[in-house]
């Protein structure tokens, strides 16, 4: 508040200033020009005095002139000349009567004696002033005011003397005294108005017209510089001030003929009263229009200086808004753009987007939506948001594009539009604004693709069909230590790598609990650093479940091995010890049975052994077949009649007859019918027959053997031929998991293959097939 009250009055200053400074010319000149009018107003009030001044002194003049011509007229008249007396009067007494200017005229002689009877007496004339007398018995002409006092009359006169040159030669001299009357009316009627003062001043400085003219005393008026002027010959203007400080303007001139100085005063006030009246007018005039000026500036300021802070302060608060709105909507990195107006008009709109349109701001501000951008749909949204208001958000939503090529592309955008309002809340326009998110989503896609054909790749090499979806299974594998305890995030090789350690092949257990199953991952993670600084982390993972599986195998496999040929070989040692003993005592009743017993077992040894040879052969691909074209169905019925069963496995041979010529090694043959009777015996331990059965199928000579035994549970059988590999159910009976591997190596090398061809409860049945030879081998009947 108080910031803004100083911008007020700085403002209102500055405009005030503003208008001071403009008018100040204006005002000097104004001044010069009134000051010059008023000036030439007065000169030219003052010339008109003087010129009225003057022609009052002509008009005195010119009254003395034409009464003295009438004197020099009359002393031409004989009666004058002659000094008549008697007719002197009837010569004067005429005039007198029908010229009212004349108030007495006379004649006398050069002594100063009278010699008209219309005369007065010399002594009764107050004379005041004779020179004009002398002058006229001189010779010429006189003139004098003078007082007269004739009975009643008492009144100022001027009087006019003439030489008068008599008949006789003497002279004498013709006078009379002129009525001030009549030329004081004259004068009056020169002066216009009432305010100028005539005042007529004689050679004496005696008034005898004008205000002073009462006066009987002779005031000492020479010392009035006017009238000594006057006197002097001069006319001219000036001002003058009273005792009491009125100012008056005099206008004075001389009248040399009548020996008068004619003077008009008046007070200046109203001599001057125009020229000084519009002076004071346009000084008033200027004087309020420059206040007037200021205060329209004081409030013309105070306004802008609001409007101003008005400016600023919305500036600063709404524009300042708005401005920033606008530019963050102009240089948005995607399309932006505000609508206005039920039919959503352009008002502004990304320079990204004009970009992909190939368009400019001129091209679109101003237009339709559906002018711009023909796709129905978009437009569609836009009008739904404008008509209910409510914001749409849309999230990588698959839209056509128009390029500036004019082709249209499919494109993801992430969008929000939302109305806008106006003050009064009503909606008046949609924003935009939709960021291109097609790469990312491209990006992301092509990514999937890539893990899902990671994911198949891997549970290809796995053996493991892949069942989970991409995004369930990174977190549905837990990885655990190999003690089973769960990973800290921190110690995960990945983040101890991205902190600057190097993991060499840590081993964890990634456990997928909806599978119930354990991966055995080997990691490794080293940091990597650009410019010494860890930008990045690379990790390994190195499934080794199935490395781990074989270890497990041999482990158990050695301890199996190991019991499997310790056991023999104790039981051996024991008999032969027992034999031994017996034969020492002399006592040889049981040492047949003892040896024999010796014997079978030292024979499962040796097949142990065989079979352990025969494994590290094939390991080494040293497993050689010695290879001979003989009969099968002779060597099978042979090697199975030959077979040393008990009487709870009774040994079945169903042949069909014929030869079954084939090529192959008969001595391993033999082999893989006695691993295969030996199972199925070992296998039915409530006993059970075992039947071989010898025949062909197609080009195929092919050996069954059937036994009523426990039979292989079902999510074995596809491993039964795999090293070591012992079914569940088949643990509490000897054997190492070796007979069935080695079997089928050797029965395929013959191009021939071995496989269990049905298993259950009632028992299993494997299934060897050869090829047949196409030559028959004549059988040894
Ligand atoms: P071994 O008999 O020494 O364990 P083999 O390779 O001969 O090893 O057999 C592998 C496994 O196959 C056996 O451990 C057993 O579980 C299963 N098997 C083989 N023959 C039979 C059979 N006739 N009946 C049931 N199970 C059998």
């Amino acid at each position: 508040m108080q910031a803004r009250a100083r911008t007020l009055g700085r403002e209102r200053l500055r405009v005030i200033a503003i208008i001071a400074l403009a008018s100040l010319p204006l005002v000097l000149i104004e001044t010069a020009i009134i000051g010059q009018q008023a000036q030439a107003g007065r000169e030219s009030i003052a010339a008109g005095r003087l010129a009225l001044v003057r022609s009052a002194a002509g008009a005195a003049d010119g009254f003395v002139a034409g009464n003295l011509a009438t004197l020099h007229a009359l002393t031409q008249t004989r009666s004058i000349r002659g000094a008549d007396v008697a007719t002197v009067n009837t010569t004067l007494r005429p005039i007198i009567q029908n010229d009212p200017n004349w108030l007495t005229i006379g004649l006398s002689a050069a002594d100063g004696w009278n010699l008209s009877s219309l005369t007065t007496a010399a002594h009764s004339v107050n004379i005041a002033d004779r020179d004009y007398f002398q002058a006229a018995i001189g010779g010429k002409d006189g003139v004098g005011s003078v007082l007269v006092t004739r009975g009643t009359l008492n009144a100022k006169t001027i009087v006019l003397a003439v030489p008068v040159a008599f008949d006789n030669g003497t002279k004498g001299v013709l006078s009379g005294a002129l009525a001030l009357a009549n030329i004081e009316k004259q004068l009056n009627d020169v002066v216009p108005g009432s305010a100028i003062d005539l005042r007529v001043i004689d050679r004496l400085g005696h008034q005898f017209i004008g205000p002073g003219s009462a006066a009987d005393t002779l005031p000492d008026q020479n010392a009035l510089p006017e009238v000594r002027q006057g006197l002097a010959g001069v006319s001219n203007t000036i001002t003058s001030s009273d005792p009491a400080g009125r100012e008056s303007l005099i206008a004075f001139a001389p009248a040399p003929l009548a020996g008068w100085v004619i003077v008009l005063s008046e007070p200046t006030t109203s001599a001057f009263a125009l020229p000084d009246g519009l002076t004071r007018t346009a000084v008033l005039v200027t004087l309020i229009g420059i206040l007037a000026a200021l205060g329209i500036g004081w409030y013309l300021g105070g306004r802008v200086a609001r409007s101003y802070a008005d400016l600023e302060q919305s500036r600063t608060e709404t524009e300042t808004e708005r401005f920033r709105l606008y530019e963050g909507l102009r240089h948005a990195p995607a399309r932006v753009g505000m609508l206005l107006g039920p039919d959503l008009r352009f008002a502004i709109v990304s320079p990204a987007q004009l970009a992909q349109m190939g368009l400019t701001e001129k091209d679109v501000i101003g237009k339709r939506f559906a002018d711009i951008d023909p796709e129905p749909g978009h437009r569609a949204v836009l009008e739904q948001v404008y008509r209910t208001g409510d914001p749409h958000i849309a999230r990588e939503s698959q839209t056509k594009v128009r390029l500036s090529t004019g082709a249209t592309v499919d494109g993801y955008f992430n969008s929000t539009i939302v109305a806008t309002r106006n003050a009064s809340g009503a909606i008046d326009g949609v924003i935009y604004f939709a960021a291109d998110v097609t790469d990312l989503v491209l990006g992301r896609k092509r990514v999937e693709e890539l893990a899902a054909a990671v994911a198949g790749e891997r549970d290809e090499l796995l053996g493991r069909p892949f069942t989970g979806d991409f995004e369930a299974a990174p977190s549905g594998y837990v990885p655990r230590r190999p003690d089973g305890r769960p990973y800290e995030i921190r110690d995960f090789p990945i983040n101890r790598a991205l902190a600057g350690e190097s993991v060499r092949g840590e081993e964890m257990l990634l456990h997928n609990p909806l599978r119930n199953e354990d991966l055995n991952i080997l990691v490794s993670a080293a940091p990597v650093r650009r410019d010494g600084e860890i930008v990045a982390g690379v990790s390994v993972f190195q499934d080794i479940t199935q490395l781990r599986a074989f270890e497990r195998q041999r482990t158990e496999f050695f301890s199996m091995a190991s019991h499997e040929i310790r056991t023999p070989v104790t039981a051996i040692l024991l008999q032969l010890d027992l034999a031994l003993r017996q034969i020492s005592r002399g006592d040889s009743s049981n040492t047949e049975e003892m040896l024999r017993k010796a014997r079978q077992r030292t024979k499962a040894l040796a097949a142990l052994i065989n079979d352990l040879l025969d494994m590290s052969r094939l390991d080494v691909g040293k497993f050689a077949l010695d290879l001979s074209d003989f009969d099968l169905a002779t060597v099978a019925r042979s090697a199975a009649e030959d077979y040393p069963t008990d009487e709870n496995h009774p040994i079945r041979i169903i042949w069909s007859g014929g030869s079954l010529p084939i090529r192959g090694d008969g001595r391993r043959l033999v082999e893989v019918l006695e691993n295969l009777l030996s199972n199925a015996v070992k296998y039915s331990p409530q006993g059970g027959a075992v039947t071989v059965e010898i025949g062909r199928e197609r080009d195929n000579a092919v050996i069954r053997v059937r036994d009523e035994g426990l039979g292989v549970p079902e999510a074995e059988r596809g491993q039964i031929f795999e090293r070591f590999f012992r079914t569940s159910v088949a643990k509490p009976y000897g054997g190492v998991g070796l007979g069935l591997y080695i079997s089928k190596e050797i029965v395929n090398r013959m191009g021939g293959d071995i496989v269990l061809e049905s298993s259950g409860e009632k028992g299993s049945v494997f299934r060897v097939s050869l090829p047949l030879q196409p030559v028959a081998v004549p059988s040894p009947k």
